[in-house]
Parts: C-alpha cells; structure tokens; sequence
C-alpha cells in the first residue's frame, strides 16, 4: 500500500514538474500571439499633414502624463503603493518621431502603436495606426478627437485585414480586392 502511494506521488510530481514547465514557456507563445492580434486602422483627416502630425504627436506625449494622474486618482492603500511602486516602468515612450511621417511609441503595457501620416492628393492626410488589442481603447479615443473625413477603407475578404479603398490588391495577403 506504501509501495503504491509512493509511485501516485511520484506521479504527481512528475505532472507537476510538466505543468511547471509548460507555464515557463508560455509567455513566450503569448507575446507571440500578442504580436499577431496587431490591428490596423486607416483615417482619413481634413487636417494637412503637418497639423496631423503635431495633434499626434501632443496626444501621444500627453498619454504618460494622464496615465499617471489616473493612477493618482485610484490612491491605492500604503501596501499597494510599495508594490506599484517596485513595478513603476515607464510609459509611452516615444521611440521615434519622424515629423511629419512617423511616430512609434511603445508601452509597457499597451504594446507599441505605429503612426504613418501619408499626405493625401485630394487635401488631408491619411493616418494609418498599427496597435495591439490591449489599445484599442485609447486608439478610439483619440480617433474621436480628431477630424475623420470619410471612411477611406475596406476589409479584405481573404485576410480580414483593412486596405484602403482605391487599392485593388491586398498589400498583407497578396490577394484581389474586387
Ligand atoms: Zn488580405
């Protein structure tokens, strides 16, 4: 009876030492997922290019600031602030800013939002925005704020990716857009 409860524990070790191990290489598989839930969304602004650009660019640096007067707001108790304190990291970081053509910032916790200004023919200026899901809110935020003239994209229906509407092929799958 002690011979066989000894090879149920051994058992359970061995399961656990596999569950252990499968934990330890999940956040590898996770952020590779992450980085495939990157969404696209294309605008149309009225704004030139250069304006676009500055609007971006102020909303972008104002994001750190407003994060951490929302995290003021919350006044965690003395225990949660030595613990967000340890995990303190800095946000929204502006990797790089090409003006008036690109800004990369990259969060911590959002993950990294691409902005590509594109001046349009017509007047305007074409935004196209690469961000992870965990963004999205803030991305639709913004969008609400700025002077979206018409919907300048449609859906591919191989890939389920937005392109713009004058393209005639998908640029990410390659196939005809009717
Ligand atoms: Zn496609």
């Amino acid at each position: 009876m002690a011979g066989g409860e000894s090879i149920f524990d051994m058992f359970l070790l061995l399961i656990m030492c596999c569950l252990a191990m499968s934990f330890l290489r999940r956040p590898r598989s996770s952020a590779a997922a992450e980085e495939e839930r990157i969404k696209t969304d294309v605008w149309f602004v009225s704004y030139e290019i250069n304006k676009a650009f500055d609007t971006l660019n102020d909303e972008t640096k104002s994001w750190e600031q407003k994060e951490k007067e929302q995290e003021e707001e919350k006044k965690p108790s003395r225990l949660v602030s030595v613990f967000v304190k340890r995990k303190e990291e800095e946000r929204f970081v502006i990797e790089e800013a090409i003006s008036p053509r690109l800004i990369n910032v990259a969060d911590p916790r959002e993950g990294k939002i691409t902005f590509e200004l594109i001046e349009a023919e017509e007047g305007g200026t074409l935004i196209e925005v690469s961000y992870s899901q965990k963004a999205s809110g803030r991305i639709q935020t913004l969008k609400a704020q700025l002077p979206i003239k018409v919907p300048l994209q449609n859906v591919c229906k191989s890939c389920g990716r937005p392109v713009l509407l004058d393209f005639t092929v998908c640029p990410y799958c390659g196939k005809k857009l009717s």
